[in-house]
């Protein structure tokens, strides 16, 4: 794995407000079914700003997926302000959404997600096309970027499951989007291919990307420049601080 970043230093709130790509503002997300209304994210408060690349990590049912929906406006809060790039994104339509998401994320999953039926070439341009255009050049610049010139034609099944995640990668790079989002980037993969996802994760923090990367590995999450812990459902961190642990 590449080594961890030790360049984080601490900005002064009012520039990290001024910087944020996203911020939250006591947001909570409640789920009520018939069982009564669990807290899923309780009065979440923190920021990331630009070219951080910032770890989640906590328990399972801490509320990492409820995160991660919420900052990849696949949801919205019960409560709070959520602003990703500077925009309030609790009033915004669900095609209001779908628009903003396709401009400001780019998704890296566990599971890949990847169109079984289109090559490793076409699953990048199927990004381009929900963006605005198709460019297979450009589309072929993503892929060589991770590494994968030679496998453009491949359709999903015939690629590794190291090449599918940097198929994934290139296409979360396509549009270019302010924050990149991983869900466990490395979960489905074996050593050796972990750790060329590392590796090109570490390459575009070190190009200035923003990564939000959710992940239960602790050296994945060691490479990151900040960590926000979570533990039922809680946030602790202070937003200036390169490291947070938190306890309820
Ligand atoms: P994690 O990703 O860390 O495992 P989740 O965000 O999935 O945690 O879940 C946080 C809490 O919210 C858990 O107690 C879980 O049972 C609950 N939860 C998640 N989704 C729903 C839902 N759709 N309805 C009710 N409760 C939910």
């Amino acid at each position: 794995m590449p080594s961890a970043n030790s360049s984080a230093t601490p900005l002064p709130d009012q520039t990290r407000a001024e910087c944020a790509v996203i911020s939250l503002e006591h947001v909570t997300r409640e789920y009520t079914g018939h069982a009564g209304t669990v807290q899923a994210l309780e009065s979440a408060s923190f920021s990331i700003v630009a070219g951080e690349w910032v770890a989640i990590t906590g328990p399972s049912g801490s509320g990492k997926s409820t995160l991660v929906n919420l900052l990849g406006c696949l949801d919205r809060p019960t409560r709070g302000e959520l602003r990703i790039d500077g925009v309030d994104v609790k009033s915004m339509s669900p095609s209001a959404l779908d628009r903003f998401r396709a401009e400001k994320i780019g998704f890296i999953f566990q599971q890949f997600h990847l169109i079984p039926y289109l090559t490793a070439l076409e699953n990048v341009m199927l990004a381009q096309y929900f963006h605005s255009m198709t460019d297979a050049n450009e589309a072929r610049a993503a892929l060589a970027r991770v590494g994968l010139s030679d496998r453009a034609g491949h359709l999903p099944s015939e690629l590794s499951g190291g090449e599918q995640q940097r198929v994934c990668i290139a296409r979360a790079l396509i549009n270019n989007p302010p924050i990149l989002l991983a869900d466990e980037p490395t979960g489905n993969l074996d050593e050796a291919n972990q750790t060329i996802v590392a590796g090109l994760l570490s390459q575009l923090h070190a190009q200035g990307n923003t990564i939000v990367m959710v992940t239960h590995d602790p050296e994945m999450a060691s490479l990151a420049s900040r960590r926000i812990a979570l533990n039922h459902g809680r946030v602790f961190c202070h937003p200036a601080a390169p490291v947070v642990t938190l306890r309820r």
